[in-house]
């Protein structure tokens, strides 16, 4: 293993086992190195710290372990069955009327740059490395060994999320078995997941609680859910009673998902509509008949610097939003953008709030579900939030 030198004091955010590496950091790298293969992190005078796998940018090493141990079968397996561990203790696998969740969760699992999520018997696996996509057919093999038979089918989906300049043209597809069935259950209800096509790994598996609570407060309200995607919120808000559903999302093609699903569900259910269209075109355009609006955007801020037109976009949204809403409305809104602290969106939305002149109460402040950890010595993992609001 290639042998890499840390600048003096540089090993201190280490010792704290932040897992990242920044390439200021480096004094040296002893010998030739491809991007992707495993580094020994060392102090200046030659101190274990830990092994990573190095990549090139402004993070240059991703740290796999603060122990001085191999990258081997045994290394997938234990770190793969730590993750398994804590989604059965939180309830999540190997339950009966659920198996959908994430059972990797990058760094929030000690395994930075792979994402796993389950689908009934399917893993999605996705690298955000070169060095996971290099380890990618040790990991499946360790995540068979792990998963038994809760498990047949390993799919790869890292086409859009390897580093770009890596040029390793990689295609999605199946590492182990292949299925065409593409159902998976989440709290009772039925999903088509597009694992082929879909964003992420074709679901957002994040919103899973948030989606919970929204069912507990549908019962004969009138639901608006802007930018759906596969209709998760849609689909809780019509097995809570709710009188009437649209769903909303620019995309045709998300149309056509939560429409599948809607029908999946409830078959021939008239409450449910969905309408392909923008949302700041449909939010200017409808009238005031809900009384329970759900706001999911993508991610406005993807990186610091867009931070301000996101803040921007967020408030204008709300604003939207608290100007249609029903008097005793509810208003369930979010921001997936980890460049937005909860604080940040949380102005952004009393901005709005403002600006509407309505009476608005916080009654929820939600984030990341327990399958989606944050690292305590990695704060950045910590991306989803929501509040929802009662509005006068
Ligand atoms: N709430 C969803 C996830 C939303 S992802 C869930 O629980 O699964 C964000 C969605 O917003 C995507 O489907 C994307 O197509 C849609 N979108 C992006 N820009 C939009 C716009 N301007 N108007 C409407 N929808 C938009």
């Amino acid at each position: 293993m290639t042998n890499l030198y840390l600048k003096r004091g540089k090993e201190e955010s280490l010792r704290r086992f932040h897992p990242w590496v920044f390439s200021g950091a480096i004094h040296h790298i002893e010998g030739d190195i491809e991007e992707g293969s495993l580094v020994r992190v060392l102090t200046s005078d030659g101190q274990f710290v830990a092994v990573g796998q190095w990549q090139i940018g402004s993070i240059a090493v991703r740290v796999l372990t603060f122990s001085d141990v191999a990258i081997d079968d045994a290394y997938w397996a234990s770190r793969l069955a730590a993750a398994l561990e804590v989604r059965k203790s939180i309830g999540v696998a190997g339950q009966e009327d659920n198996d959908t969740y994430r059972l990797v969760h990058g760094e929030g699992d000690n395994l930075p740059g792979l994402i796993i999520d389950m689908y009934g018997r399917t893993a999605v696996m996705q690298a955000h490395s070169v060095g996971m996509h290099l380890c990618r057919l040790e990991i499946a093999r360790a995540l068979k060994q792990v998963m038994g038979d809760m498990l047949d089918n390993v799919y790869y989906k890292s086409e859009t999320t390897l580093p770009y300049k890596a040029g390793l043209e990689q295609e999605n597809g199946f590492l182990l078995g292949n299925t065409a069935d593409n159902v998976a259950t989440e709290n009772g209800l039925k999903f088509h997941i597009d694992w082929l096509k879909g964003q992420k790994t074709g679901f957002f598996v994040d919103q899973r609680d948030n989606r919970s609570l929204l069912e507990h407060y549908s019962k004969g309200r009138s639901v608006l859910n802007m930018f759906c995607y596969t209709g998760g919120f849609s689909v809780y808000a019509m097995r809570g009673g709710a009188r009437l559903v649209h769903s909303v999302d620019s995309s045709a093609k998300a149309v056509d998902l939560v429409n599948a699903n809607i029908a999946l569900n409830f078959p021939g259910d008239t409450r449910h509509a969905a309408y392909a269209d923008d949302a700041f075109k449909y939010l200017d355009k409808m009238g005031d008949q809900y009384d329970l609006i759900i706001l999911d955007p993508p991610a406005f801020a993807k990186h610091k610097d867009a931070l301000r037109n996101a803040l921007k976009g967020y408030t204008r949204i709300n604003y939207k939003a608290f100007e249609k809403i029903q008097p005793g409305g509810i208003l369930f809104t979010f921001s997936c953008s980890q460049a937005v602290n909860k604080d940040q969106f949380r102005m952004a939305v009393f901005t709005a709030a403002a600006q509407a002149k309505r009476k608005v109460r916080i009654l929820h402040q939600l984030h990341q579900p327990a399958d989606h950890p944050i690292n305590i010595y990695h704060p950045e993992g910590e991306y989803l939030k929501g509040l929802v609001l009662y509005v006068e």
